[in-house]
């Protein structure tokens, strides 16, 4: 196994001395002084889950450290990405973005504040599917997006140089890993895999060899195109997920692969 990241609320850092930690909080201002007597070598990014929350205690802190901004409610909270542009000055920033109705509009803001975006997918239902793929066309086409969009990012890039990288990997969500910490000290998987699923399936050091056992069992992630770079990320926790939305998805950014493969081949040298 390798060493763990935990998930962890600043209280309880105290009792994990082992692993690396990705420190939640809804209280940034208070999160240097908390984090100044542990080892800055463990915090490897910070999650600021309360965007209404002054974040400008961070600014200057631990330069270079990365955070994300979690979104809860993207649809009314992208506003609140504008009190945290300041954080761009010393940090990569992240927006970590639920795919739920009206997300897009919190895309387009993020990628304009110039933040980069994680999508938090689950299994999106046909409506959330148009919004998905309007999402993706936004992502490929408008010029000024700087940032990458992800999993748009990787996936395109994985069919561009024929090296797919799972979903699970792509969207921070490696159980290898990752485990979280709950604010009562409990300890799980991390995220979706948390609840849901086939839980007794453990993960070990192979993430294809658990592919394998743990998810990809389905008929349909045997026989699915799109096994390599999804790895049966949306059979979980319902095995009888609809997958035809997410294959369009999927279709549509390897074609762009393709032309922009076939472009960068026709160009002179
Ligand atoms: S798209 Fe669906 S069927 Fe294909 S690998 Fe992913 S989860 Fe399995």
């Amino acid at each position: 196994m390798n060493e763990s990241i935990y998930s962890i609320p600043p209280h309880l850092l105290s009792a994990y001395r082992h692993g690396d930690w990705v420190v939640r909080t809804d209280e940034p201002a208070s999160l240097p002084a908390t984090l100044a007597a542990e080892d800055p070598e463990r915090v490897v990014a910070v999650q600021l889950l309360a965007l209404a929350a002054d974040s400008e205690a961070l600014n200057a802190w631990a330069p270079g450290l990365p955070i994300e901004l979690v979104m809860a409610d993207p649809a009314s909270e992208y506003p609140l990405l504008y009190r945290h542009t300041n954080l761009l000055d010393k940090h990569p920033v992240r927006a970590v973005v639920p795919v739920r109705s009206g997300f897009l509009k919190a895309i387009k803001v993020a990628v304009s504040l110039d933040f980069a975006v994680r999508l938090e997918l689950g299994q999106p239902e046909p409506p959330l599917i148009e919004e998905l793929i309007a999402a993706l066309e936004f992502y490929l086409h408008q010029p000024t997006v700087a940032q990458p969009v992800e999993f748009f990012h990787s996936m395109l890039l994985g069919f561009y140089h024929d090296d797919p990288l799972p979903l699970w990997s792509v969207l921070d969500e490696d159980p290898r890993y990752l485990r979280y910490v709950a604010d009562d000290g409990a300890e799980s998987l991390y995220g979706r895999l948390a609840t849901g699923g086939d839980a007794a399936v453990e993960p070990d050091t192979e993430l294809e060899g658990w592919i394998e056992r743990g998810l990809a069992a389905a008929e349909d992630c045997r026989s699915c195109e799109f096994l390599r770079s999804c790895g049966g990320y949306f059979k979980w926790p319902r095995r009888d997920y609809d997958c035809s939305g997410v294959k369009r998805l999927f279709g549509r950014l390897h074609a762009a692969a393709m032309e922009l493969r076939r472009d960068l081949d026709a160009a002179p040298a």
